[in-house]
């Protein structure tokens, strides 16, 4: 515990990541209001659309209304999911300023998912990166099935670390190892976070994790404690994952605010406007929503101003 930080950034996925996975597709304005929500909520960063091929995740295919529509606010950056140079050119478009692109780990569920071999992605990527740089546009980068992969099974730290040292560089804003089934369990987050950032020791890092299995909140400490200061969340808990039915979605943001609070970590966040975010998000898609704080309440009980 000694080393552990004095505040921890949370990046809201929720906008994307959750919404792609969800059966219930909402309207432009209800996006901007959930984003608006988590805005005023205290989040600094959000994963709010996404640039890709719209035929194949028709639930993103508003992505350029949407981000047209958002609240403007200096200290916010909205980033935007690109897989390809099309995407990056419609993020630059609307003057998206930070695009995240995700690097499948595992060559089967990237030929699936991307259509390309990792190899193939990486040169994708570096030239992407390259371009945001010029354009003066951050570019991150989620390493996808980091833990695990539904086709392969277990991945080998090896490849995970040897994705990292070719990617981190001067282009590179940030490296996030993603969880993408929920399979991870803390001894790994800690194992696999402490050899990245043995290779790559200028590098940032994010985490990212799926509740699947109930191991997120475990893993996200386990990050924590490895010295990961960023950490994606979706409030509510929203989503799930194509590859893994009726799967929970990522962790939920409100659960690991309360968690990151009671042990002293700042995040900037007002949990009671994400309690709340959370609730309203589940009854735009139609069902409750698995953050267990706003079933709870947070602890010790907060007396609301009448
Ligand atoms: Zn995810």
């Amino acid at each position: 515990m000694a080393k552990i930080q004095k505040s921890v950034e949370i990046i809201d996925v929720g906008p994307r990541d959750g919404l792609q996975n969800e059966s219930e597709i909402l309207d432009v304005s209800t996006k901007v209001a959930f984003i608006s929500k988590l805005c005023d909520a205290g989040l600094k960063r959000i994963e709010a659309v996404s640039f890709v091929n719209p035929k194949r995740v028709p639930q993103m295919a508003d992505a350029e209304e949407v981000f047209a529509a958002l609240p403007v606010d200096d200290g916010v950056t909205y980033i935007g999911l690109v897989l390809n140079q099309r995407g990056l050119d419609r993020a630059l478009a609307v003057g998206c300023k930070e695009v995240n692109y995700a690097l499948v780990a595992s060559d089967t569920f990237s030929q699936k998912n991307q259509g390309t071999t990792v190899e193939q992605a990486v040169n994708v990527y570096e030239n992407i990166a390259a371009e945001a740089k010029k354009s003066g546009v951050r570019c991150s980068l989620t390493i996808s099935t980091a833990f695990g992969c539904p086709f392969q099974g277990e991945v080998p730290a090896e490849q995970v670390t040897r994705l990292v040292e070719r990617v981190a560089g001067n282009d590179t804003y940030e490296i996030a190892l993603a969880d993408t089934i929920g399979c991870a369990v803390p001894s790994q987050v800690a194992d696999l976070f402490s050899a990245v950032m043995e290779i790559a020791p200028n590098a940032n890092f994010r985490a990212h994790f799926h509740n699947t299995r109930n191991t997120g909140l475990a893993n996200c400490y386990a990050a924590v404690e490895a010295g990961v200061g960023s950490i994606d969340a979706s409030v509510g808990g929203i989503g799930g994952c194509p590859f893994a039915p009726r799967a929970t979605g990522n962790v939920p943001s409100e659960d690991l605010v309360y968690m990151l609070t009671r042990m002293g970590i700042e995040t900037g966040i007002r949990n009671d406007k994400l309690i709340e975010t959370g609730e309203w998000i589940g009854e735009q898609l139609g069902h409750a929503v698995p953050a267990m704080i706003g079933k709870a309440g947070v602890f010790p009980p907060v007396e609301l101003e009448a």
